[in-house]
């Protein structure tokens, strides 16, 4: 079992049926799931991708300035950190936003210490606005954030429930790793995270657990040990 874990959801998840923003039944889903954990006294931090509203790299592509791009993409992310942590709330959950990018009058700064504090006590904490930088990811905000509080591990809820050897809805024989070493994931280019992301927590030892976020008790079920979805370590 995890004591401390840092749960990373894409943006898109949040769509649910939807083709952009924000499902709120799925919203309500994930707020579920994530009440069980909280029942169970885990201590939560949460990353949240943008990936639903606005994309930097996409802008760019349509003629943006990519800065530019990426600080909308930062700012989605608050958007739907605002809408989990209302989600949570509803669910009798105390929460703490904090902001990458200041934002006094509905986050707190990031600040570690604090951070930690809040987990301590038993306060979900959603680190918003990614890295606070352009040019990153909210997946290599999650192994940043995930190292800086000293979380046991990075949970990356995902539509599909592991990693595999290729693309399993095109490639009928793909096949599904249950556990995998840096080392290898990188060597066979298996896609866990953006690698920027994945050489963090490479070099800092944080497992990355990848499965089907969408899978009713799942969550509960990854932070108690079972087998589900790809577990990879150093
Ligand atoms: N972003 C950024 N720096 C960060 C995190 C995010 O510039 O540290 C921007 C970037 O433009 C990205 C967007 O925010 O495309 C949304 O984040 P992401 O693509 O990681 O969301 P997800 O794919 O998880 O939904």
């Amino acid at each position: 079992m995890y004591k401390r874990v840092l749960l990373k959801l894409s943006g898109e998840a949040l769509m649910g049926q939807k083709q952009f923003g924000i499902d709120n039944d799925r919203l309500a889903e994930y707020a579920k799931d994530i009440k069980e954990l909280y029942d169970e006294k885990i201590e939560i931090a949460i990353v949240i991708g943008g990936g639903n509203i606005f994309r930097g790299v996409q802008a760019a592509e349509g003629g943006m300035d990519r800065t530019q791009g990426d600080y909308m993409g930062m700012l989605a992310t608050m958007i739907n950190s605002m809408a989990l942590q209302a989600a949570l709330e509803k669910e009798g959950i105390y929460t703490r936003l904090q902001s990458a990018i200041e934002m006094k009058e509905i986050a707190e700064p990031f600040i570690k210490r604090r951070a930690v504090r809040h987990l301590e006590k038993r306060r979900v904490v959603i680190f918003g606005a990614g890295t606070g930088s352009p040019y990153f990811t909210t997946d290599s905000a999650a192994a940043l954030r995930a190292i800086e509080v000293e979380a046991d591990v990075i949970l990356k809820g995902t539509r599909v429930d592991g990693i595999y050897s290729d693309d399993p809805e095109k490639n009928p024989n793909a096949t599904k790793f249950e556990n995998l070493t840096f080392e290898d994931a990188y060597s066979q280019g298996l896609n866990v995270m953006d690698l920027t992301a994945f050489t963090l927590c490479r070099e800092n030892n944080v497992p990355v657990i990848v499965f089907d976020m969408n899978k009713k008790g799942n969550l509960k079920k990854v932070v108690m040990g079972e087998k589900i979805g790809t577990l990879v370590t150093v």
